[in-house]
């Protein structure tokens, strides 16, 4: 097995919530956060089925995209067995990083259903790498209101994708694998309790992994925990190639699909 030029580590709490419907998974390779939806405990068994369709992948020497595409189609299909079987609608987001290979060289892959997120903090600056599949973000596409706006909007809860939906397109990003990017993973507790400046800070001063997860928790629980908390910390350790001359921050690898089938085609975020 190959040394891995990652390292990641998870916290997570249920925050003022009767239960944790949310789950992650950092181990090798895989960066991943659900947050389940469905109420009872089909949520929470909708996040775990989500977070377990990666498993396989962590034992591997080296990951491909396609080895993510089909951890995600296993990760449909489960939670589309689930709801079958609990007799209801459950579902999940999905959001995290893979640590793969493509073209020789390493790149995180970066892929997102739902309104769970991923941040990139490079030089203590914070930029959001996933564009949340929710009904306020549309009305900021569409230029209707400012993200200010959204924040506070009273529908801001609105998932307009989720896995499970039986749409089987997922939104995904080739980010270089640059040493000192960190990768920030989580669910919209973290976002609904602390600003992108306070995410930022904490982030970029907390050193190593497993602290830094713990610490943007802990910040979310003393700010307003109102939902489940539940971030991953991902590092970029060393990368063999230099990627600074590489002239795309990161790149669009597949496409994504909104709720009423227009494709969407080309969704990048480029770096604050
Ligand atoms: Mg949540």
């Amino acid at each position: 097995m190959t040394a891995r030029w990652c390292t990641g580590a998870g916290a997570t709490a249920t925050g003022d919530r009767p239960r944790n419907e949310d789950a992650f998974l950092s181990s090798g390779p895989v960066h991943v956060v659900a947050d389940g939806m469905g109420g009872h405990l089909a949520g929470a068994a909708a996040s775990s089925v989500v977070v377990e369709a990666f498993r396989a992948l962590t034992d591997l020497s080296s990951v491909q995209p396609d080895d993510t595409v089909l951890a995600v189609a296993r990760a449909q299909e489960g939670v589309e067995r689930l709801s079958e079987r609990v007799g209801g609608s459950s579902g999940s987001t999905l959001t995290g990083a893979i640590a793969v290979e493509h073209d020789g060289q390493p790149w995180w892959m970066v892929i997102n259903v739902g309104d769970s997120r991923v941040y990139a903090i490079e030089g203590g600056s914070l930029s959001q790498i996933t564009v949340d599949h929710s009904y306020v973000q549309r009305l900021v596409d569409r230029g209707d209101i400012t993200a200010e706006q959204a924040e506070v909007h009273p529908e801001r809860n609105i998932v307009t994708r989720a896995i499970g939906d039986g749409i089987r397109d997922f939104d995904a990003w080739l980010v270089p694998a640059r040493p000192g990017l960190r990768l920030v993973v989580a669910s919209d507790g973290l976002m609904k309790a602390l600003s992108d400046a306070r995410i930022a800070s904490i982030a970029s001063l907390a050193g190593e992994v497993s602290l830094a997860a713990g610490r943007l928790v802990d910040a979310a629980l003393d700010a307003d925990a109102s939902d489940n908390v539940t971030v991953v910390v991902a590092d970029t350790l060393h990368a063999d190639t230099d990627r600074s001359a590489d002239p795309y921050p990161w790149r669009v690898w597949g496409v994504g699909r909104d709720e009423d089938d227009t494709t969407v085609t080309g969704r990048r975020r480029e770096p604050v």
